[in-house]
This record gives C-alpha cells, structure tokens and sequence, in this order.
C-alpha cells in the first residue's frame, strides 16, 4: 500500500523511478546544524540558522519515517550543542543502505546576492562517488521546486570525512535571501523539501 501511494505521489509530481526498490533496507542519519550556543548564520529578522536546520531536518525524519525508512537525529532539540565528535564516527550496518544527510541554511557574507538551494560533498572521502551521486539527484530533485538552478559543490568538510558511508551537506536556500528564508518558513514547502531529498535518496 505504502509503496503504490509512493509511486502514485511521484508519478503526480513527475518523479516516477522504475528503479525504486522499497525502502525496508535504507537509513538516513539526519544532521540539523549548529545548535544550542552555535546558532549558524542569522536572518535580518533573526531567524537563527540553527532552528531552521532543524525543522528541515525534522521534516526529512517525518517524510522518511512514512515511509519506512529508518533514521536517526544527531540533534533532537533546539538548545542542544553538538561536538564534532557527536556529529561523526557514525557507521553503516552491514545489509543497510545508510546515507548521511547534513541539514544547513548557511549566509555567503561575501555575496549577499545569492540565493537558492546548494548542495555539498567531498571528493576525497570514502565513498566519494555514492556520495556525489546523491549530492546529483538531490539537487535534480530540488531543481523541481525552484526557479535557481540548484548549486553542487565540493568541500573536505568534517562530516564528510569522518562519517563512514555517502554523506551530503543540503542547504535548500540561503539566509542572504529573504524570499529563501521566508519559503522555508512555511510547513508545507518544508515538507516538500524533505520529500524532494528523501525521493532522491531512495532512487539510489
Ligand atoms: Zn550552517
């Protein structure tokens, strides 16, 4: 049942896979940035980057976890600050297509014009080109709700490196952008942020 309403929501939106083969063996390990004394960047109105990170994050759990998919938060609260530590060493179990999905909203201080959804990778971790791969239907998926043209980018962040399985930094806008800021306040186009990466995820 499960799986028909899926196909059905992805043939509806234009997003059908022939390739989707369930989810019962597929785990995000979800990432909201920042948090409690790191709040990240901010917006004019003082939207904190690290309540932002975590409500898409949130939205990505709630999206996966309909499902079927199993996830995992590496921060559940708003006041809750993270070490590097607490936010790698994660490992996949063997049998379980594990993905590490880092949430940000993160400002360019250098250029206040930019705007809409980025993603990031390393081409120097482990698993380099799954990775890539996700970071490329991820930013096709997102492609599909908005007008700028996602960015792919690489950088040897932490997360990246010290997380042994695909990992991928999504940013869906950027705090330079009111208009961004202000899409991503809205329940609904969270939800279908999170559906967008989630799909993306399962087509691999
Ligand atoms: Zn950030």
């Amino acid at each position: 049942m499960k799986r028909g309403l899926i196909l059905l929501f992805s043939a509806m939106l234009g997003t059908a896979s022939l390739t989707y083969a369930g989810s019962g063996n597929l785990k995000l390990i979800i990432d909201a940035g920042h948090g409690g004394t790191d709040v990240g960047s901010k917006s004019k109105a003082g939207d904190k980057e690290s309540d932002i990170c975590l409500q898409i994050a949130e939205a990505i759990q709630d999206y996966a976890k309909e499902n079927g998919i199993a996830t995992e938060m590496t921060r559940t609260k708003k006041k809750e600050t993270l070490s590097f530590d607490q936010r790698s060493g994660h490992k996949s179990e063997p049998g379980v297509k594990t993905f590490y999905i880092s949430v940000h909203f993160d400002e360019d201080k250098k250029d206040p014009s930019v705007h809409g959804a980025r993603v990031r990778y390393s081409d120097h971790a482990h698993y380099s080109n799954e990775s890539r791969r996700l970071a490329q239907a991820i930013a096709q998926s997102l492609d599909k709700i908005n007008n700028t043209p996602t960015k792919i980018e690489t950088v040897d962040a932490i997360v990246f490196m010290k997380n042994d399985m695909p990992a991928i930094m999504v940013e869906p806008g950027r705090m330079n952008s009111a208009e961004d800021v202000k899409n991503i306040k809205e329940k609904d186009y969270r939800k279908e942020v999170a559906m967008y990466i989630v799909q993306a995820a399962m087509n691999q």
